[in-house]
């Protein structure tokens, strides 16, 4: 049985040892630099970008805003389609949900497709402790798991940190039946992948997958995806769970047309993507026989009642904004995770995690400040979400939090008192004749490597020049 999952840290403590691996650093930055070139390229030649993500925006929008109809309808027309619906409240309950069907199915095994909403559930820790074992379609996801890693590194690309020579010695080492002789071609190590764990995709009983939208006017799902592991899903087994957030309803097929047009350039700078899998129901003799779609809510109604907050409930999970943010890009997922994060990581889980976990722990409350604002996730986003904006509502939300608590911490302390200093000329004047004497005590050459207590954050990653002896303030008074 695996241990419980570690209580989540800060996000800074948590990005200062993800910056230590410079070796993960090196990958990662390599491969965003080309997602970067390839998402930038695949959008400057359509030339009706730009009214494209304002169309996807307004299907985003109409779809959230009259969810709870778009939800019934999609319920009614899974059902008529022969397909049975289950609703979560939450992560945990969806798991439950999973394992029970796995359970009356009598399996002990599964196959699972890649998908952000499986790991938003913890689905794979939850099946090991229920004694059911997962198979991957997904080389990404494999990798993680005989590396013994948690969350991925990219919510899209799990194995994204680490290079080809790392991925060859993990199936050399790890997976049984694979040739020490194998190469480090990727094909070669797919092929390697493919030919140990065909047999059991190919017996499974039951899959698990988390499809990208549904189609609420005929309860059709939909998975795009670049190498078409989840289709393996949707014909070998008899049976199929389908996880699926509330928020990933659009309302009609001209609406899917717009999205699935968005998607693969923004993902991978593709003009559209390799597989698109769609799927009504159950049918008789085609693929399995029985269909379960469980509907997650997992904070997401919450978020929506945020006028300012639910703009990020449009994401369609195509993971642009990751490469072009700088915070994401030296840190990587696992620093996301560590706070609390689970799968989504980089802007859009700096403005989902706080949102749906709420930012009264410290964990939580820290990733709206894992960013330096600088707008490049907004910018490429392309359903338009104002993530900086959400961001700095969020800050907000963190500092109200932290005004109602009964002890306020430090930082909320000195804030007050320097408040008050500068309320009053004369208190402040004569806090910055002691802090001028005080810091040119701290002062070498002109500079000030260390401040002291708190105030140390200040200098942690740069020197403060030495206040003049005599302050403007004073001379301008004499002049
Ligand atoms: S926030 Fe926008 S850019 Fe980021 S993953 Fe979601 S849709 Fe893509």
């Amino acid at each position: 049985m695996s241990p419980l999952p570690p209580a989540p840290s800060k996000f800074a403590v948590a990005a200062r040892q993800a910056l230590a691996d410079t070796g993960r650093r090196h990958n990662l930055s390599r491969a965003m630099a080309a997602l970067r070139r390839r998402r930038a390229a695949a959008t400057a030649e359509a030339p009706d970008w730009e009214r494209l993500r304002r169309a996807g925006r307004a299907v985003r929008d109409r779809a959230l805003l009259s969810l709870d109809t778009q939800l019934e309808t999609l319920e009614q027309a899974v059902t008529d389609a022969g397909g049975t619906v289950h609703w979560a409240a939450t992560g945990a309950e969806a798991a439950r949900i999973v394992i029970d069907l796995v359970r009356a199915g009598g399996q002990t095994e599964v196959i699972k497709a890649p998908a952000p909403v499986l790991g938003e559930i913890g689905l794979e820790r939850a099946l090991e402790r229920a004694g059911i074992a997962a198979v991957h379609t997904g080389l990404g996801e494999l990798v993680l798991h005989l590396a013994g890693e948690d969350h991925p590194a990219h919510f899209l690309l799990p194995a994204i940190h680490r290079d080809r020579a790392e991925i060859h010695r993990l199936l050399v080492r790890r997976l049984p039946g694979v040739p020490e002789e194998l190469g480090t071609d990727p094909a070669e190590l797919a092929d390697a992948v493919r030919a140990q764990t065909r047999e059991r995709l190919l017996s499974a009983r039951i899959a698990v997958i988390g499809p990208a939208f549904a189609v609420a006017e005929t309860g059709t799902l939909v998975l795009p995806e670049g190498d078409g592991g989840g289709r393996v899903c949707l014909t070998v087994p008899e049976t199929l769970i389908c996880v699926l957030g509330i928020d990933q309803v659009v309302p009609s097929w001209r609406d899917l047309e717009v999205v699935l047009q968005l998607l693969p350039r923004a993902a991978a700078g593709e003009r559209m993507s390799p597989y698109v899998s769609t799927w009504t129901g159950v049918s008789e003799h085609d693929g399995p026989a029985r269909m379960h779609l469980v509907l997650l809510d997992n904070g997401r109604t919450a978020m929506l009642a945020d006028r300012v907050g639910r703009s990020a409930l449009r994401c369609i999970r195509c993971a642009a904004c990751l490469p072009v943010c700088p915070v994401y890009e030296r840190t990587g997922g696992a620093a996301y995770a560590a706070a609390g994060g689970g799968e989504l990581s980089g802007p859009i889980g700096a403005v989902w995690t706080p949102q749906t976990r709420g930012v009264d722990g410290a964990a939580e409350a820290s990733l709206p400040f894992a960013s330096t604002l600088c707008g490049a996730c907004g910018d490429v986003c392309p359903v338009e979400i104002d993530i900086p904006g959400v961001l700095v509502h969020l800050r907000g939300k963190v500092v109200q939090a932290r005004r109602s608590l009964p002890v306020p911490p430090p930082e909320m302390v000195l804030m007050r008192t320097l408040a008050w200093a500068m309320s009053d000329r004369r208190r402040y004047e004569s806090t910055l004749r002691r802090g001028v004497r005080w810091a040119r005590l701290l002062a070498r050459d002109g500079r000030i490597q260390r401040l002291p207590g708190l105030l140390g954050k200040w200098t942690e990653a740069r020197d403060l020049p030495a206040p003049p002896r005599d302050p403007f303030r004073f001379r301008w008074r004499r002049r």
